[in-house]
């Protein structure tokens, strides 16, 4: 069983898919690693620390591969020399980049998409979304602390006293309450809200203020699968009245609010925007899927009525060690959870194999893309 790990091509994307710690549990399972030069180099590891831990470092890393490891989807036309049958793993965007998926059917790979891995707790610790979420929700509140002209804290100097800081989370995922933790940690007055009433309780117990519609019933519970889906026009018209009279008095503001499979739900319009003090400052994590904010435009930071609104396409890729090692462990805990010891490779079950796989005998299989 040969494992192939490859150097990332996306503009911008700096982790990699397995990490020293992790070639070698995959080695310690009988199988053998091939790493692509230099991809480990934007997470600080060196190829002669893949090579340490027993991996080849080769141009042709993927040659007669039996498992390809990525962080996004490779591009299909490098994986020609793949064994046939060749399992793709990695985060595939099936959804965004559905022609790559189709290219993987047609070339006979098997590509399976990591996002797509169900909210079940024994799939815990292989989901990529929750490890990078989680990331993302430290990461924005540390870059609007950065750009915002004042500080977090309430503090008491003998020049006078500053305020603390009053931050807004809206959309209490993993990274909503990630975001919320580290503003807390970093001193500001946090409140937050979600359309998924069993954030409430969460909410609380980090500390923070739950904002909530009360007039229109939101989601009950945990919704299907705990992910939120669009919701009705009347509720949509009692949010944007509660944020509008709450986020004028806002100094940050972290935006994660998603729904899978769809644009990201507009949350903040322009005229909420010119409601705010001037200074205050937006971090919308949603912008790479269309953006909670009007106006936000990925990696650049726009001022909007004298307000900064900033997004990354990729926020995980900013924190690329930790990404990649808590990335490389979703993957690893995922192969090793299906190993077959005697038949040397993993054998995936119906209950996860089904929901993640895209493409098997050339054709594209799962019925989330069949629709
Ligand atoms: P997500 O990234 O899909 O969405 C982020 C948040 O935005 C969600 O809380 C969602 O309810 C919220 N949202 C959507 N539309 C909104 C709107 N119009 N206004 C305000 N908020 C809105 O969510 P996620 O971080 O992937 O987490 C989704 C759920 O999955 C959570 O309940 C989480 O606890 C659960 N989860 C379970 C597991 C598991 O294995 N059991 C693992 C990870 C996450």
């Amino acid at each position: 069983m040969k494992l192939a790990v490859v150097r990332e091509q996306a503009p911008g994307e700096t982790r990699v898919a397995a990490t020293p710690e992790t070639v070698k549990k995959f080695i310690a399972l009988g199988a053998t690693v091939a790493v692509e030069p230099g991809a480990g180099n934007h997470a600080s590891i060196a190829d002669a620390d893949y090579v340490a831990v027993g991996a080849t470092v080769a141009a042709d890393a993927v040659a007669g591969a039996n498992i390809v490891l990525g962080v996004q989807g490779p591009d299909p036309a490098g994986l020609a020399a793949a064994a046939p049958g060749a399992w793709i793993v990695a985060g595939l965007d099936p959804f965004g980049q559905r022609g790559r998926v189709d290219a993987y059917a047609t070339a006979g790979l098997e590509a399976l998409a990591m996002e797509f891995v169900p909210r079940i707790t024994r799939a815990q610790s292989m989901d990529i979304l929750s490890s990078q979420s989680n990331l993302a929700g430290y990461k924005a509140v540390i870059e609007a602390a950065n750009l915002y002209g004042r500080a977090f804290p309430m503090m008491m100097t003998a020049a006078g006293t500053i305020s603390a800081a009053k931050a807004f989370v809206m959309g209490v995922g993993v990274a909503g309450l990630q975001a919320i933790a580290t503003a807390r940690r970093l001193g500001a007055q946090v409140s937050a809200t979600d359309v998924r009433s069993a954030t409430r309780e969460q909410i609380i117990s980090l500390g923070a203020k739950p904002i909530f519609v009360e007039t229109v019933a939101g989601i009950e519970g945990e919704g299907a699968g705990g992910y939120a889906t669009e919701m009705s026009e009347e509720y949509q018209k009692a949010q944007a009245e509660l944020v509008s009279s709450h986020i004028a008095k806002q100094d940050i503001v972290i935006t994660t609010a998603l729904i899978p499979g769809r644009a990201a739900p507009r949350l903040i319009s322009d005229a909420q925007i010119a409601s705010m003090k001037p200074g205050s400052v937006i971090f919308d994590l949603a912008v790479a899927q269309g953006g909670n904010v009007e106006g936000s435009v990925p990696d650049q930071v726009v001022e909007r009525h004298g307000v900064k609104i900033l997004g990354y396409s990729n926020t995980p890729a900013k924190l690329p060690a930790d990404a990649s090692a808590l990335f490389a462990r979703n993957l690893y805990n995922f192969l090793a959870a299906f190993w077959d010891k005697e038949q040397g490779k993993p054998v995936l079950d119906e209950e996860i194999g089904n929901a993640i796989r895209l493409t098997q005998g050339g054709q594209v299989v799962n019925p989330r893309l069949l629709g």
